[in-house]
């Protein structure tokens, strides 16, 4: 099923060239996943990816995720990616689509929190219906995130990324709102991959070696 899914993702991409996983074998995971990538491409966005029955649904974040709730970031839906692309870090070579050096920003996993023992709600409910409330368990966002439909961004089908108000807000950094004193917390926090420690550089000088 999650083969089938994969095919925007499959036709976009050149796997004798790409160093990106082709993907499609892994089993979807007891608890959810979720990864930010950070992805130095034409422009330097973010990628937010939640594991959703077998695939990651996707959204590119041109600011990435604020740990402020009330900063709104515009995140526009991407294709479906494999399960296998959350551990993917390195450089994606030129011409290929999405041509750049790619971070894991963060990861972990996610809880649904529109699903209530009372009154199951699926994920694939809250996207049909352009609503996701989720709280995050990664390594630098934590808390409740939502996620909602609405007409900004490139052909109307923007959606908008926002911190939920939580116990997880306080200590939280916001990263263009961040107040000087963190800002040697700040650099640490936006700068490395929450999976091999590196920086962008570091991915991409990797390639060469
Ligand atoms: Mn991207």
């Amino acid at each position: 099923m999650s083969e089938r899914k994969l095919t925007d993702y499959q036709r976009k991409r050149d796997f004798r060239r790409t160093t990106e996983p082709a993907g499609g074998k892994a089993k979807p995971h007891r608890q959810p996943s979720f990864v930010v990538q950070k992805h130095d491409s034409r422009s330097l966005h973010y990628d937010f990816r939640l594991e959703v029955d077998g695939v990651l649904k996707s959204w590119a974040v041109p600011k990435g995720p604020s740990s402020d709730p009330n900063v709104l970031r515009l995140a526009v839906p991407t294709e479906d990616h494999p399960l296998e692309y959350a551990g993917f870090e390195g450089v994606i070579p030129k011409p290929e689509y999405g041509a750049g050096t790619v971070m894991v920003w963060d990861y972990g996993t996610y809880r649904n929190l529109r699903d209530r023992p009372d009154r199951p709600f699926s994920m694939e409910r809250s996207i049909r219906e352009g609503k996701i409330e989720v709280e995050l368990k990664g390594k630098k966002l934590k808390g409740a995130y939502v996620l909602v439909r609405t007409a900004f961004g490139p052909k109307g089908s923007g959606w908008l990324l926002k911190k939920m108000k939580d116990e997880k807000v306080s200590g939280g950094w916001t990263k263009s709102e961040g107040r000087s004193q963190k800002a040697e917390v700040s650099i640490a926090y936006d700068e490395r991959s929450a999976k091999t420690g590196r920086k962008l550089e570091q991915i991409a000088e990797a390639k060469h070696q």
